[in-house]
C-alpha cells in the first residue's frame, strides 16, 4: 500500500498567514495519502486556523504549542537570531509517536514550513523513503540552491556556503524521514540549544542517521523541487488614515 506522508507545518499568527496556508493547502490537495499536522505557535488554537483547517479539504490534525518568550523571535530581531518552529515540530513528532501505530502505519515524515513552494513531484520522490531521503532546495543559503553532493549514488558532502562542516548541512525542506526511524529513536527532537544553523543537523544526529543512510532523490539531486520562498511582510501604513473593517478576516 502507498505509504502516508505526514507533513508537520509550524505556523504563527501574522497578516500573511491565511494567504500562505491557502497556497500550501492548494498544493497538498493534489497529493494522495497525505496527513497534514499543523502546529500553531500559540497558547490556544486560533479561530482563523481552526476554521481554515475545517474547510481546507486536506486531512489534518490541528495542534498548538507556544514558543516561550526567552526563545521567541521579536519582529525587530534579524530573522536568523533564533530558531523558528522548534517546539511546534516537536509537538508534531510527539503526536506521530502517540497517535500512530508503529506496527501498522507505514509512512514518511516531512517538515514543511508554511511559506515554502513545493512541487508535486517532490511528494512522490519522498514517498518511498527507506531511511532518510535528501534533495536540493532552491533559493536558500545565499545561493541559487543548496544540495547534497552526490557521487556514484551516495551523498559525499554538501553544496552550501554556510557551515559546510556540518555532518548534515541541509535545510529543513531538504529531507524526509521514514516513520520507523522516528519510532525507533523516540527521544529524538529538535532543540533550541544548538548553534545557529544546526537544527536539522542535530535532529538527524539524534536519529542516529549516518551519511551512508541518505537516499539522494530528485534525479541524484540534480533537480530543484522545493523552494525556500519567503512571503513579503505587508505594510499597513495606510490603515491609520483609511481603516479596514476589523470583522473581515484576511
Ligand atoms: N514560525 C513559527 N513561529 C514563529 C516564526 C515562525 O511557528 O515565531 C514558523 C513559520 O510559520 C514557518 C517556520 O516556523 O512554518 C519557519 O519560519 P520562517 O518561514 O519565518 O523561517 P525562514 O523562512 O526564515 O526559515
Ligand atoms: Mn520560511
Amino acid at each position: 500500500s502507498l505509504p502516508t506522508l505526514y507533513l508537520i507545518t509550524p505556523t504563527y499568527t501574522r497578516l500573511e498567514q491565511k494567504a500562505d496556508l491557502t497556497r500550501l493547502s492548494h498544493t497538498l490537495l493534489h497529493v494522495r495519502n497525505l496527513h497534514w499536522i499543523v502546529v500553531e505557535d500559540s497558547e490556544v488554537k486560533t479561530s482563523l486556523v481552526t476554521s481554515f483547517l475545517a474547510n481546507c479539504g486536506v486531512q489534518n490534525t490541528h495542534l498548538n504549542s507556544l514558543t516561550p518568550k526567552q526563545v521567541k523571535l521579536k519582529s525587530s530581531d534579524p530573522q536568523w537570531l533564533k530558531p523558528r518552529g522548534v517546539l511546534q515540530r516537536n509537538a508534531g513528532l510527539t503526536w506521530i509517536r502517540t497517535a500512530l501505530n508503529p506496527a501498522k502505519d507505514k509512512g514518511v515524515v516531512y517538515f514543511a514550513d508554511d511559506d515554502n513552494t513545493y512541487s508535486l513531484e517532490l511528494f512522490e520522490e519522498m514517498r518511498q523513503t527507506q531511511k532518510v531521503s535528501v534533495w536540493p532546495v532552491g533559493l536558500v543559503g545565499g545561493l541559487r540552491y543548496e544540495s547534497p553532493v552526490v557521487q556514484s549514488g551516495s551523498v559525499v558532502g554538501w553544496h552550501t556556503f554556510w557551515k559546510p562542516e556540518r555532518t548534515f548541512a541541509l535545510d529543513m525542506a531538504g529531507f524526509a524521514v521514514n516513520l520507523t526511524i522516528i519510532f525507533s529513536h523516540s527521544n529524538a527532537v529538535f532543540s533550541n540549544n544548538v548553534p545557529r544553523g544546526y537544527l536539522e543537523n542535530s535532529l538527524l544526529l539524534d536519529l542516529a542517521v549516518k551519511l551512508k543512510d541518505l537516499e539522494p532523490r530528485a534525479d541524484g539531486c540534480t533537480k530543484v523541487l522545493v523552494w525556500h520562498t519567503r512571503t513579503e511582510k505587508t505594510k499597513t501604513k495606510n490603515e491609520k488614515i483609511t481603516p479596514s473593517d476589523i470583522n473581515i478576516e484576511v
